[in-house]
């Protein structure tokens, strides 16, 4: 019995297409004019891009509608579906609350309106039909100024009932310019104790070591065991995984075909790093997590095993999964006659 959890999913992606394109069209949005039938939408949101900045323009258009008055209604169907389509037991959730403040709004009412953002979609994934354990990660962005990435780390820091940690995302072709803010951003999350993701080594534009020491996890990271394979010791000492979403290389032409990750899979597994496997955009792809994984088993691009270890590695790198052990165990309890050590019952 496979039970999920899923540590790289973010918001913008997670409403899958048939979701986002019924919304539209109940709600007169001047997007349903574009797209009257849902396969020219469909196919409009999951063909390939070029690159990676041309794919997150995908996720400003899903952004300018996910509002306040909106986020109850995405988040309450992406845990449902989570839940009855993925056996996902565990979801962090990313976004950049941020992005779905109100744009009429000052920039500091914004700020101010990001916590109003943060708790709706905290109680929206609270969901009694279909109990899962929720918590969010919030992406500083590298679109954004420093001021307005201090404020979403102080949020990270100051409600950790919503938040398990934060990340960086947003195109990577800004990251170099803007490094020396990110590494102090990233030392002052550590130094208040607050985990911490990163979209980093996703494309070679995001390959910058510097700010590794500063990760919990490595949202990607592909780029280190195919091109940077000495930097894997380091990230083994430091115990980091890396979050794998392998749809996402096809989607942004990062890589050809998902054989690729052959090597990903050896080299990590040679040198003690360990893989999570992610969805990164469910929705936007039309890819679930069990089709992942099982695009990767048909391929021959993992094994069971291999596949077994990444499950586990799931649970024992979330940043809120809230036992010591992965649900396999609890689930063994209800096999009768089976003991389970370190478990009361049998
Ligand atoms: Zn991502």
């Amino acid at each position: 019995m496979s039970l999920n959890a899923e540590l790289h999913r973010h918001l913008g992606g997670a409403v899958v297409p048939r979701i986002f394109w019924r919304y539209l069209h109940r709600t007169g949005h001047p997007l349903a004019a574009e797209y009257p039938e849902f396969e020219t939408f469909e196919q409009f949101i999951t063909r390939p891009r070029a690159n990676l900045t041309e794919y997150l323009e995908l996720h400003t258009l899903v952004e300018r509608v996910q509002t306040l008055d909106t986020l109850e209604y995405f988040v309450s169907k992406l845990v449902r579906g989570a839940y009855v389509f993925e056996s996902i037991c565990y979801l962090e959730l990313r976004h950049t609350p941020f992005f779905r403040t109100s744009s009429e709004l000052s920039t500091q009412e914004r700020i101010r309106q990001m916590r109003d953002v943060v708790r709706v979609i905290n109680s929206s994934g609270d969901q009694t039909e279909y109990p899962l354990v929720f918590s969010q990660i919030l992406c500083m962005h590298s679109r954004l100024p420093y001021e307005i990435n201090l404020a979403i780390l102080d949020i990270a820091t100051e409600m950790p009932e919503c938040v398990c940690g934060v990340d960086l995302a947003g195109p990577d072709t800004l990251y170099a310019e803007k490094m020396g803010e990110f590494i102090s951003l990233f030392k002052l999350a550590k130094d208040r104790g607050v985990k911490t993701t990163g979209h980093l080594f996703e494309t070679d534009d995001g390959n910058h070591p510097e700010l590794l020491p500063y990760l919990d996890r490595i949202g990607h990271g592909i780029q280190i065991p195919l091109k940077l394979p000495h930097l894997l010791s380091q990230l083994a000492d430091r115990g980091q995984c890396l979050e794998v979403c392998p749809t996402t290389y096809l989607k942004t032409g990062t890589l050809k075909d998902l054989t690729q990750l052959r090597t990903v899979f050896e080299q990590c597994s040679k040198a003690g790093v360990d893989i999570v496997l992610c969805t990164d955009n469910a929705g936007l792809h039309d890819v679930r997590l069990p089709f992942e994984i099982e695009n990767l088993l048909i391929q021959d691009i993992m094994d069971f095993k291999q596949l077994r270890a990444c499950q586990e590695a799931s649970f024992n790198h979330a940043f809120a999964w809230p036992h010591d052990s992965p649900p396999q165990q609890f689930w063994r309890l209800l096999i009768p006659g089976t003991k389970v050590e370190g478990f009361l019952g049998t």
